[in-house]
């Protein structure tokens, strides 16, 4: 048998949570044909895997590539941490659709969100996915459509219930994505518009997500004081569609909220003994990643970023953001990120206008300015246009080891594909690196075989990709190879941009990627859609 590639000689962790065996790996067209002992196997390329280790390329429950994949297709970030399958359309936002009459909305609305330019060619989810096709990813693209995404498409961005006419709108636009391929729905409720949605709403679209066997994926109204109440809606959600639910970066923000998740995580082990589809997933770091933006009052955010900047210049309405930032009393909203995070909590990861700024806390930023730091907040959404990143030191390390540990929690990054560049998270380098140095070789408190399946089998089998998530014969070449002795994250939030090491090969689809650490300029990824097998 003549292979496109052999690995030899490796030790294979499936990703089933088996042990790990010693075994060859033959790939011919894309695909693991056969794997064991292969002393007479000829191929056209083989690999000498002789001390490492050979997993399932990783699945990134979490990410937000959907506008970045197509100004980076390249994806070296994901794939020099061995992820070979990025889940994009998280937290509500989602690139598509966007129908022609709002074409306007979404260009300025998104302006903010991306820091990079983008060109909307696209409408109908279909037409979206066929346009991340044509670039050539690097990495393997499952969708999911965004509930804020299609509430704006249906209705702008209103502080209202929607009507029964845009309430059927947002039904057909969601069945047509999951027609279209959507592994299923995701809500961002802290964001603009899906903050101004009622859990009704929500029902009525998880129901057309579970018509399909999607999941509803959520990034829940409160991820601190109202944590608990935030995952009984999430639950009420998954029962009344009779849906499969995810629920996004769980973690419980500030310090009086501190040890909240043991209590959460329980009730989601409830819910499932009690027959209802729920899991979680998370990102190993304290420290979380947002727009500066997200910190204003909800009602600072009505009508898009066009109103948002007219009213941090008129002196009445700014007054009023700054007394409720101050006070950390912002109403109406289910999230008060500024006092939770404390102005030295708050570091600017992106800004167009102040380049020394990014690295800096609000704290330093205001300092530098003479001004206060509510105010240096505002100043900062101004000269941006509104498109600051934020990120706010949130969580407790203990919460974060209890969770990333947890048997319900997979993994997902949270980030985006993104070059060197800025001081983003360091989540965008590093996260899944980090599970294996932190938890499987510092701490030992997971195995390698388990933290392997919480990064492969787990999100595979949530969404139903049956050919991927395992290294096993006729699953996908989705394989990355590492050292478990040298495989570390080496981003910090003082170098962000800094490549793991350890991670020597990494194939996608039968192509090799990651050839001794470097990227190869292999793009050799698929988009995925939902099927049935
Ligand atoms: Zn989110």
């Amino acid at each position: 048998m003549a292979y496109d590639i052999l690995i030899r000689n490796a030790k294979v962790v499936t990703g089933t949570g088996a042990p790990w065996i010693e075994a060859d790996i033959g790939i011919k067209n894309g695909v693991v044909e056969r794997m064991g002992y292969l002393p007479h196997a000829q191929a056209d390329r083989v690999i000498d895997a002789q001390g490492l280790f050979a997993a399932p390329g990783f699945i990134d429950m979490h990410n937000h590539s959907d506008l970045a994949i197509l100004s980076y297709p390249e994806a070296g970030n994901a794939l020099l941490q061995g992820v070979t399958t990025l889940v994009i359309g998280n937290c509500g936002f989602s690139a598509a659709p966007v129908l022609p009459e709002r074409l306007e909305v979404f260009r300025e609305h998104w302006a903010r969100l991306a820091p990079f330019p983008v060109e909307i060619t696209w409408s109908s989810f279909a037409e979206y996915l066929r346009v991340v096709e044509e670039k050539r990813p690097g990495v393997n693209i499952a969708p999911l459509v965004g509930h804020n995404t299609v509430r704006l498409n249906a209705m702008g961005i209103e502080n209202r219930a929607p009507t029964e006419g845009e309430l059927e709108e947002m039904r057909r636009l969601v069945a047509e994505a999951m027609e279209a391929g959507a592994f299923g729905m995701s809500t961002g409720l802290i964001y603009v518009p899906g903050v101004f949605s009622r859990t009704e709403e929500i029902v009525e679209l998880a129901r057309v997500v579970a018509r399909y066997g999607g999941i509803y994926a959520t990034h829940m109204r409160s991820e601190s004081d109202r944590l608990v109440e935030a995952v009984e809606e999430a639950l009420r959600i998954g029962r009344e569609a009779g849906g499969r639910v995810e629920i996004s970066h769980l973690k419980a923000a500030g310090r009086e909220n501190w040890g909240k998740v043991r209590y959460v995580l329980s009730l989601v082990e409830d819910a499932r003994s009690r027959g209802l589809e729920v899991t979680c997933d998370a990102y190993p770091y304290t420290a979380g990643m947002t727009g500066l933006s997200a910190l204003l009052p909800p009602w600072a955010l009505e009508g898009g970023p066009g109103e948002m900047l007219r009213r941090l210049e008129d002196p009445s309405t700014r007054r009023r953001i700054i007394d409720e930032l101050v006070r950390g009393a912002v109403t109406g909203a289910s999230e008060r990120l500024a006092a939770l995070a404390g102005w030295r909590g708050i570091v600017i990861a992106y800004s167009d206008s102040c380049k020394e700024c990014e690295g800096r806390s609000i704290a330093e930023i205001a300092s530098m300015w003479g001004e206060d730091p509510a105010e240096a907040i505002l100043d900062l959404l101004l000269r941006d246009r509104g498109r600051t990143s934020v990120v706010l030191n949130l969580m407790n390390q203990d919460d974060v080891d209890y969770v990333v540990t947890h048997p319900l929690v997979m993994i997902g990054s949270d980030s985006w594909v993104a070059p060197p560049r800025g001081k983003p998270h360091p989540r965008f380098f590093g996260t899944f690196p980090r599970v294996i140095r932190r938890y499987v070789v510092e701490k030992g408190v997971l195995t390698l075989e388990e933290a392997v399946r919480k990064m492969s089998a787990m999100p595979a089998t949530k969404l139903g990709l049956w050919d991927r998530g395992l290294l096993l014969p006729g699953f996908a070449a989705d394989i990355v190879v590492f050292s478990l002795e040298e495989i570390r994250d080496r981003a910090s939030y003082e170098n962000p941009t800094e490549p793991p090491s350890g991670v020597r090969y990494v194939i996608v689809n039968g192509e090799v990627a990651v050839e001794d650490g470097e990227l190869t300029g292999a793009r050799a990824g698929r988009v995925l859609r939902r099927r049935e097998f």
